[in-house]
């Protein structure tokens, strides 16, 4: 069996023109009933009023009036839907119009007794005749004590506009129903455009088009939002993969040094066969390579357990004030070897909660990268200070500077600027340092004017007395 289309457009337009069928069978059902009922009440209405009139002719004008007034009648209508019975006391006809047409019409004993002891007014029912295709609807009315007027009218009339009625709805059905289809169709296929367009350039994305973008506006908010979020998405995706790219570029770079001198180291230790010291000083230098590979490695699994750490590192109350004061001796000694004046300016006692190790090793990266890229003479200013909203810890040089195009990537993992590339490095200290800033719930910043220093400025929240 051939399975529908499972189409977003299908299945709108399915419900649309399903909710157009429902709600116009019930409104057509509603006419069509009010209608009849209507016309039963009319019949009805009619029945009586002849009753009315022929009982006031009586009274006004007496029998002889009627009598003739009946002739007319019988004259003027189609004997076939119509017919009048002027019945005596004992149920005698007295007058009658044609009944060749009904035949089985008899009296309704009941009806009749009930109308002459002046019980009701009117007695109406319905017959059903034989060899009459239609009912009939009747009415029994005293004219006079003893003096009884049956009148009857046949369905026929109304029956025939209600099955007019019935194929003018059916006609119309036939007509309105592929008409809200097509319309309900084009409705359709204009709202999920835009999740067309978005599932075409996610395709186009898979199979490697990174700029691809989603270019279709006033789609409806629900729309427009999944068009922004996925554009927003897909930017994201393509910087992503960028500094991926940038990142294994940088890596492979950083590891050929090493290896290659390694490689050399050992080439030279071999082609020197007997030579003791030679071989020595070989495995001293390889071991010092060694080191610096492990180092590499080591940071960067460190960057990447201080990325995942937002949930797990381990947090104590840390005086801050007096890590930065221990950080500030520590590198005194190297600051004052190459002549760099270090000036600090601490509140005391500023307390967060956080993990001490990490914290201390973020500072020394940022003193050790101040005094590494500050020339002889220049100065390194620390700054604590405690705001309300939380901490600000900022470290400025007079160094060399950082390019505005370099700015944004210094905290990428293993990215160098290129005039520091001569120096001892690997480009993972700025990126272990906002890893560690972030998992205490902060952020870091740089200012930086190339030549004439950089600032880094850190922020962390203060501690909280809560639990
Ligand atoms: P590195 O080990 O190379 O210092 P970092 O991640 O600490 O790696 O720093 C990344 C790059 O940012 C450095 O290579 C350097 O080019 C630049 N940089 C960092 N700190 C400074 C600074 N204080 N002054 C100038 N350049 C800096």
């Amino acid at each position: 069996m051939r399975r529908l289309p499972n189409t977003l457009a299908f299945r709108l337009t399915l419900s649309y023109t399903t909710a157009f069928l429902v709600s116009s069978l019930v409104t057509l059902c509603v006419l069509y009933f009010s209608v009849n009922s209507i016309l039963n009440t009319r019949m009805d209405e009619d029945l009586q009023e002849d009753i009315t009139e022929y009982k006031m002719l009586y009274n006004t004008e007496g029998m002889s009036r009627v009598l003739q007034e009946l002739e007319r009648e019988v004259g003027s209508d189609d004997e076939g839907q119509v017919f009048l019975r002027l019945l005596d006391a004992e149920g005698e006809e007295l007058f009658a119009s044609d009944l060749s047409e009904w035949n089985g019409l008899k009296t309704n004993t009941r009806l009749f007794q009930t109308v002459l002891a002046s019980k009701v007014v009117h007695a109406l029912e319905t017959l059903e005749l034989e060899e009459h295709e239609f009912p009939v609807r009747t009415n029994y009315g005293l004219l006079a004590p003893g003096l009884i007027l049956h009148v009857g009218e046949s369905f026929e009339e109304k029956e025939e506009i209600m099955d007019l009625l019935l194929t003018v709805f059916v006609g119309m059905f036939c007509v309105a129903i592929p008409l809200a289809s097509g319309v309900g169709w084009m409705i359709a296929r204009k709202d999920v455009r835009g999740i067309e367009a978005v599932s075409r350039a996610a395709v186009d994305i898979e199979r490697g088009q990174l700029d691809r973008r989603v270019m279709i506006k006033n789609q409806g908010d629900e729309v427009q939002t999944l068009v922004d979020t996925f554009n927003a998405m897909a930017e994201r995706i393509r910087s992503l993969i960028i500094e991926m790219r940038e990142m294994t570029d940088n890596i492979a770079h950083d590891l050929r040094s090493p290896l290659s001198r390694i490689r050399a180291i050992s080439e030279r230790a071999l082609s020197v066969t007997t030579d003791n010291a030679h071989v020595q000083a070989a495995a001293s230098d390889t071991l010092e390579e060694c080191d610096r590979l492990l180092h590499l490695i080591n940071t960067t699994l460190d960057v990447a357990e201080a990325e995942a750490g937002v949930m797990q590192i381990d947090k104590e109350p840390v005086n801050i004030s007096k890590l930065v004061e221990d950080a500030r001796d520590l590198f005194e000694p190297a600051a004052e070897e190459k002549d760099i004046e270090i000036t600090c300016t601490l509140e005391s006692d500023c307390q967060i909660q956080g993990n001490r190790q990490m914290l201390q090793r973020m500072l020394a990266n940022l003193l050790d990268n101040a005094l590494k890229y500050t020339p002889s003479h220049g100065r390194v200013s620390i700054d604590l200070v405690g705001q309300l909203q939380g901490l600000r810890v900022s470290i400025a040089d007079t160094g060399i500077g950082i390019r505005p195009e370099d700015q944004r990537r210094v905290f990428d993992r293993f990215f160098r600027c290129d005039q520091s590339r001569s120096r001892n490095g690997c480009g993972l200290g700025l990126s272990f340092a906002r890893a560690v800033v972030r998992a205490h719930g902060g952020d870091i910043t740089l200012e930086s004017e190339p030549a004439r220093g950089s600032t880094f400025m850190i922020r962390l929240p203060r501690l909280s007395l809560r639990p």
